[in-house]
């Protein structure tokens, strides 16, 4: 039952407990009196995530408050570490490697010039564990010197594609259908892939 005057102790009556919004006695983002949680003060914390955006995976740091809960998505907060062309997320300590690479006259390979790595194109379009836009760059890069491989010509015959998503058209409205393209980088065949929806 309310009472006829509160007894206001910050934001809350110490009498029938009801809360008002001001004097609240803030732990960061969330009041120790009313538990109420406000825009700033969060205490975060961070882990990687991976989220599929347009059928490439994207990792994220995904941040999730110590005291209330509250979870974020953020990109990746990337610095120099002491190993050269190495950057380390400063929140969840995921790392890439960035180099600055240029042609190796004569090879269809690139060397990086800070850190002195040698890439060839041969290899990188082949192996299945690199990403699809190294291996795409790799196959433009030795489609320009006449160089693919009759590796890569034959996994097309054999039906193994190397597919890049081309394009996507998202669902209009409910219940219609959304559809995404892709475009094989060593033969240029497509296909399209429909999902009805709900
Ligand atoms: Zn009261
Ligand atoms: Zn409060
Ligand atoms: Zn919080
Ligand atoms: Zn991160
Ligand atoms: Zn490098
Ligand atoms: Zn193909």
């Amino acid at each position: 039952m309310a009472c006829l005057f509160h007894k206001w102790d910050g934001c809350k009556c110490a009498k029938c407990g009801k809360t008002r919004d001001e004097q609240h006695d803030w732990n960061g983002c969330k009041c120790r009196k009313c538990g109420r949680t406000r825009r700033e003060g969060h205490d975060y914390f961070y882990r990687q995530r991976r989220k599929n955006v347009f059928g490439q995976e994207k990792l994220w740091c995904e941040g999730e408050c110590r005291i209330c809960g509250n979870i974020i998505d953020i990109e990746h907060d990337y610095r120099p570490t002491d190993k050269k062309c190495v950057l380390r997320c400063a929140r969840c300590s995921h790392a890439i490697e960035v180099h600055q690479f240029s042609l190796v006259p004569g090879k269809c390979a690139e060397i990086c010039r800070v850190c002195g790595e040698e890439r060839d194109y041969i290899q990188i379009a082949l192996r299945k564990s690199e990403p699809i836009q190294n291996r795409e760059a790799a196959v433009r890069r030795l489609k320009e010197a006449n160089m693919v491989p009759d590796e890569l010509k034959e996994n097309c015959e054999r039906g193994d594609h190397l597919w890049k998503v081309s394009k996507v058209n998202p669902q209009r409205f409910q219940g219609g259908a959304s559809s995404t393209e892709y475009t094989c980088v060593v033969c240029g065949k497509k296909n399209v892939e429909v999902d009805w929806g709900d």
